[in-house]
């Protein structure tokens, strides 16, 4: 199977034992592993894909349990190197009782945004089939360097570059060098994925529709997705455009759906690349990508609700 490189974060997110508490009232917390590239490259190898994450960790406790949980996941480690001054980034995060998401980032800096050029493992991003990345390893140096170092050589070596947005706005210094950052790389990107909360923050309109998301097409695109959480995600392609639902169920913690869906997405382009060109063919697969997204959502956590084949199958079936 074609290899899918995962560019970017891992990190342990700290989240309270007890729901609806603030950062200050939470008793306790359990550590849920994330950092999205990541949650991506494990979603590839739990539908049966080949991934790579490629990054730096803390040489701490912390970064050697994550590239573990990598190992024992199969996604490969090749690309992960190990920074002995810098920790593992740490994220504490909760869901307070009026809905809002409160985030402590402790990256001051942390091993992922010291990652130079020079540490890519540059043989490992020429080989794969696809190369994905979000918007946080544009937000510093070294990493940002490294970030467009890693981009460059897989556009080179005829990789389809995958960019899954993934905006953190209290990690930028501006919602301005946010835009302008992440719109300076939009013409690498071969497919690229933005929610609707995003889509509304790079285009400045709230309303969610075609014209507001062609406005972000360009011919370099071959598939823009808008997805838009309960209610699936709208397609864009050069010769086709529409919407697929995604399939009811309890959500219970929406971290990591959009993880689950771009990681089922790209599994099944490896596969056959004519998806991209062929409408019924797309849409089945983004239906298994929401399906997938949607079971990410029915427990606490991430990488442990990320679905197998068969249980995003199933799911499809109840429909
Ligand atoms: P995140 O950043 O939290 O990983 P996202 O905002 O990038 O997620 P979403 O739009 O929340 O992405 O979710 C991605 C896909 O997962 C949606 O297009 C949808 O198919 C599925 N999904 C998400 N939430 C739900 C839900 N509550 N019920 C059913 N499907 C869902």
């Amino acid at each position: 199977n074609g290899l899918i490189a995962c560019f970017g974060e891992m990190l342990i997110d700290f989240v309270p034992t007890v729901s609806g508490v603030s950062l200050a009232e939470a008793p306790g917390f359990l550590k849920a592993p994330g950092g999205a590239p990541a949650n991506v490259a494990i979603a590839v190898t739990r539908l049966g894909g080949n991934s790579a994450f490629i990054g730096k960790l803390g040489d701490d406790e912390f970064g050697h349990m994550l590239a573990g949980i990598l190992k024992q996941n199969k996604v490969s480690v090749e690309g992960v190197n190990f920074d002995t001054g810098a920790r593992t980034a740490l994220a504490f995060v909760t869901l307070r009782s009026d809905g809002e998401r409160e985030f402590m980032f402790y990256r001051n800096p942390s091993a992922d945004m010291l990652l130079t050029p020079e540490e890519l493992n540059l043989d490992l991003i020429k080989s794969a089939k696809v190369f994905h990345y979000g918007s946080i390893s544009l937000i510093v140096e070294p990493c940002r360097s490294a970030h467009l170092k890693a981009m460059e050589v897989a556009k080179a070596a005829g990789t389809l570059l995958s960019f899954d947005v993934n905006l953190r706005e209290p990690l930028w210094p501006s919602k301005k060098e946010a835009k302008e950052k992440i719109l300076s790389i939009w013409d690498y990107a071969d497919i690229i994925k933005v929610s609707d909360v995003e889509l509304e923050f790079l285009t400045g309109s709230n309303k969610i529709d075609d014209e507001t998301a062609l406005s972000l097409w360009r011919p370099t695109i071959k598939l823009l997705l808008v997805t838009l959480g309960k209610d699936g995600c709208n397609y864009y392609a050069k010769n086709f455009k529409g919407h697929v639902d995604s399939f009811h169920v309890d959500a219970v913690d929406t971290t990591g759906a959009g993880d689950s869906f771009v990681g089922a997405l790209l599994t099944k382009l490896v596969e056959d690349e004519s998806i991209l060109e062929d409408e019924e063919k797309l849409k089945k697969v983004l239906r298994f990508a929401c399906a997938c997204g949607a079971i990410t959502t029915t427990n606490k956590g991430v990488i442990p609700n990320l679905p197998t084949e068969d249980q995003a199958l199933a799911l499809m079936k109840t429909i």
